[in-house]
């Protein structure tokens, strides 16, 4: 019965986060807000990835446990309920770190030498020590951190899409090497005995006409009857897909970027917002320290004085006002900006508004967790166990497609 039930179930969406410091507006719109938009629509699973932390800083593990903790009453502040996604720890399942390590055989190493954020990252870390094996092997952690679920959608901002790729490429080289095993068949026809000759001799004319005889429009019959069974699984559906298609069984199914907007954030420097650079807003600032920062926060250059008139196209504030004001407060603080009609303090204070609105919000949703580690802790432990139960059958069906004995 419950393996019927999830032929009907939504895309599975897996995303995660490093634990690297408390949240701000940056890491807010640039992801958890569109988290919270995804929990409704898809079986959500958003992990705190402190594996990944290692990557950039193997030697800075003191903070690991208390920002996985504090990013999660953030996630939880800024509206992710337990009930509606899953929220867990990477290292809490283990078998993450076992799939990378089988992926990890078999990833062609310019592969992650090529990935364009590998050498942008050295760059811009060269305080670091990122010349190690483990960062160098990053994608490949992540991808094996997408497979376990099975995940059908990866959120992606605009500049993301490569990371995907790759995890589509390991899944497709994964695919081809161990998924044509000599059972493949046998699997195939007892999946179609079990659902019925009507169903079985379909699908085999469609298998037919397409293998044999090249014929595409058997292929999309084929893919359709198996799409539009309601008494396939999904993973008795990807089976029969890869049946047809010839391309062997599908044992970990290829994600797909699930494109979304998300505006970069400039920090009250004028600078990408970003912890390291100590210019952001966290999101449980208390109103006084959001007005002060905000009241700080640089301008256009051009505005020396109330009378000079100045550019909003030149002012970071401005582009905060894109994110939270509305077309008329927009036009308001645009106009007032180009005829120096109003103050850069005056500008700023529907702005320190809007922010502190959305902000109280936040804090007291966080602080029934902030107050009770103890309540963070359980939902981390519910839903580590739960994202467990899925990797374990994935590992299963990847240990045996390997011919690695499952104990
Ligand atoms: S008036 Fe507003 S938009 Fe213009 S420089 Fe000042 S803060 Fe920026």
């Amino acid at each position: 019965m419950e393996e019927v039930n999830q032929a009907k179930r939504p895309d599975r969406v897996l995303s995660g986060m490093r634990p690297t410091g408390y949240m701000h507006l940056g890491n807010y719109h640039g992801a958890l807000k569109n988290f919270v938009d995804l929990q409704s629509q898809y079986d959500c699973y958003f992990f705190v990835a402190d594996w990944h932390a290692l990557t950039t800083a193997y030697d800075e593990t003191h903070t690991i446990e208390e920002y996985s903790r504090e990013m999660v009453v953030d996630w939880l502040g800024a509206g992710l309920l337990p009930e509606h996604c899953t929220i867990f720890v990477q290292s809490k399942v283990p078998e993450h770190a076992e799939l990378h390590l089988f992926l990890s055989m078999i990833t062609p190493l310019p592969w992650v030498e090529r990935v364009p954020t590998y050498k942008d990252t050295i760059d811009a870390l060269q305080e670091k020590d990122l010349a190690t094996y483990g960062f160098l092997g990053y994608p490949v952690l992540q991808a094996a951190d997408i497979l376990i679920y099975r995940a059908e959608r990866v959120p992606v901002g605009t500049d993301q899409s490569a990371h995907v790729e790759m995890s589509r490429e390991i899944a497709r080289r994964f695919n081809e090497i161990y998924g044509r095993g000599t059972d493949f068949e046998t699997s195939v026809m007892g999946l179609l005995e079990d659902h019925g000759q009507a169903f079985k001799n379909d699908f085999l004319a469609c298998h037919r006409g397409f293998r044999e005889g090249g014929s595409q429009e058997a292929l999309e019959e084929g893919l359709t009857l198996v799409s539009s069974s309601t008494s396939l699984t999904r993973r008795q559906a990807e089976v029969l897909e890869g049946y047809l298609r010839g391309t062997g069984r599908v044992i970990l199914p290829e994600p797909r970027a699930l494109a979304t907007e998300t505006p970069l954030v400039v920090g009250l420097d004028g600078r990408k917002m970003s912890k390291s650079y100590g210019n952001t807003i966290q999101l449980r600032d208390k109103p006084e320290v959001i007005e002060q920062k905000v009241s700080r926060m640089q301008t256009d250059p051009a505005r020396v004085r109330l009378k000079d008139p100045g550019d909003p196209a030149k002012c970071p504030v401005y582009t905060w006002h894109e994110i939270y004001l509305d077309e008329a407060q927009r036009e308001w603080a645009a106009n007032g900006c180009r005829t120096a009609s109003i103050g850069c303090r005056e500008c700023k204070q529907p702005l320190i508004e809007v922010i502190n609105e959305e902000q109280t919000l936040f804090r007291e949703r966080a602080e029934p967790f902030a107050n009770s580690p103890e309540k963070v802790r359980q939902i981390l432990e519910d839903g580590s166990e739960k994202a467990r139960v899925i990797a374990k059958e994935t590992m299963t069906e990847v240990r045996s497609a390997i011919g690695i004995a499952n104990a």
